[in-house]
């Protein structure tokens, strides 16, 4: 099965999207990332999850993307009676340490560390900053509020505490337990939320230890303003703009989007955009026109791949939205201006021989119009590096190593297939030409671009690039 687009949709699954079947349905309405989101939820659902994942890989002949997304420092409410409440300007509303579920006079708050960084006047941000409340006296275990902007709260609700610095560890002991879980079960990618400074990525790549490649979540103001040290630090990025428009004002996440995108087409990193993307979608079955704008300049700005949150996880019509989510991105890229905006965007390659070759494919697929660019790889770095060129064509991977294959379907225009290693140059060339025709990028006639390194068998040293014609 291919997609007939080259920007990516991941999606997170959660209750509404729990069964094999609705998991299979969205694979098959579009979606190439499957997040799992381990601040909802427990171990054993993901665990199931990602069984059922797998077991659609197994069925389907395709390799399938997780992405591990930790909690982190994320401060959370507990849970209420009834579910959810709904505040009013003027209502007072305590927050305390009983682990009790919450009405609309009260709710758990389970982290006595912020209880004891607040003061009155300090403004709490809740439900990605809809309510917000301001303390008017507290202590170590309790803190009275009062309602500034009404609004729903619910179960496990994010809170946000912009003016105050909180003394907290990039990865929590929960994360670091979900962090085993998740690299035993064999999670392809690890989500580190709230990373502030590149400390924090080098402490968690080291639990890591290579058994997943790392994403970092920019959305605390303090990244930002070391971004390219985080980029470099980690293997793709998500902007995740639910949390960074609630610590900086929503003004400033058009162009820190943009930006970040920016950087990271420099250094060829994955970048996702993610949070609020058809949030209409979690109730109805349209999104609204600014939404598929939205979901539209995600993809003009040249991102990898663009991100579905409640939309999927719990929302009345997840199949729906990642279908409207391939319908926009599909839309997107047959527009002659995509392909300018992509061209004016595009960085020269840096003087190693994987880009000057990555480069040279990308230009001679756009002169003899090829149907695809065929890299083979082992690491998976060529093939990112080809997609850092934003060719015209698709990028089709061949790996022998499923992880890498898994790993890349993340990436803007790569189609992985999992195969073994070529001993040869005409292996390569039939191996290349066949492999394009069985998963529909080439037909009899047409030529392709194929990269790979020689001697055969010897990864990181991409030095070759041929032009194959496919015969009958
Ligand atoms: P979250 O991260 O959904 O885990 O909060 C994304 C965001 O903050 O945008
Ligand atoms: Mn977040």
């Amino acid at each position: 099965m291919r997609r007939q687009r080259k920007a990516k949709i991941v999606v997170t699954l959660g209750p509404s999207t729990s069964s094999p079947e609705a998991i299979r349905a969205l694979f098959e309405a579009g979606a190439d990332v499957f997040r799992l989101n381990f601040s909802h939820g427990t171990q054993e659902d993901h665990r199931r999850t990602h069984t059922i994942l797998r077991q659609i890989e197994a069925d389907l002949n395709r390799p399938i993307c997780i992405l591990m997304d930790l909690q982190g420092p994320k401060l959370r409410l507990g849970t209420f009676t009834e579910g959810s409440v709904e505040l009013k300007r003027g209502d007072s509303f305590r927050l305390d340490l009983s682990p009790e579920p919450g009405d609309r006079r009260r709710a758990p708050l389970p982290h006595p560390e912020i209880l004891s960084a607040l003061v009155p006047g300090t403004d709490l941000l809740l439900n990605d900053g809809r309510v917000r409340l301001t303390v008017k006296e507290c202590s170590d275990s309790f803190a009275e509020t009062v309602v500034i902007t009404g609004g729903q709260l619910s179960n496990r609700k994010g809170v946000n505490v912009p003016g105050v610095v909180l003394p907290l560890s990039p990865l929590t002991e929960k994360d670091r337990q979900d962090l085993r879980f998740g690299l035993d079960l064999g999670v392809d990618w690890v989500a580190l939320s709230f990373v502030q400074k590149p400390e924090d990525v080098a402490e968690a790549k080291r639990l890591i230890a290579g058994r997943a490649a790392t994403m970092i979540k920019l959305e605390k103001p303090a990244a930002i303003d070391r971004l390219d040290e985080l980029i470099d630090q980690s293997d793709s990025v998500m902007v995740a703009r639910g949390d960074l428009g609630v610590e900086m004002p929503p003004e400033d996440v058009p162009s820190v989007q943009k930006r970040i995108i920016g950087a990271c087409r420099i250094a060829g990193k994955p970048v996702i955009v993610a949070t609020q993307m058809l949030e209409s979608m979690v109730h109805a079955p349209e999104p609204t026109r600014a939404e598929a704008s939205d979901v539209a300049t995600a993809v003009y700005d040249g991102a990898d791949a663009v991100m579905l949150s409640a939309e999927t996880a719990s929302g009345d019509y997840p199949i729906e939205a990642v279908s409207m989510m391939n319908r926009i991105v599909t839309r997107v890229e047959q527009d002659p201006i995509y392909r300018r905006i992509l061209g004016a965007q595009h960085h020269a390659p840096e003087a190693t021989s994987a880009d000057a070759i990555s480069a040279a494919a990308a230009q001679v697929a756009h002169t003899l119009s090829t149907a695809a660019i065929v890299t083979y790889t082992t690491s998976g770095s060529t093939t990112l590096r080809a997609a850092r060129e934003r060719p015209e064509v698709p990028i089709l991977c061949l790996t022998e190593n499923l992880n890498t294959a898994r790993r890349l379907t993340l990436a803007w225009g790569v189609h992985c297939v999992c195969t073994e290693d070529v001993r040869s140059f005409s292996q390569m060339v039939e191996k290349a030409c066949a492999i394009a025709c069985r998963e529909q990028f080439a037909t009899v006639g047409q030529r392709l671009v194929v990269t790979a390194g020689v001697p055969f068998g010897t990864p990181g040293s991409t030095n070759v690039l041929r032009v194959a014609y496919v015969s009958g």
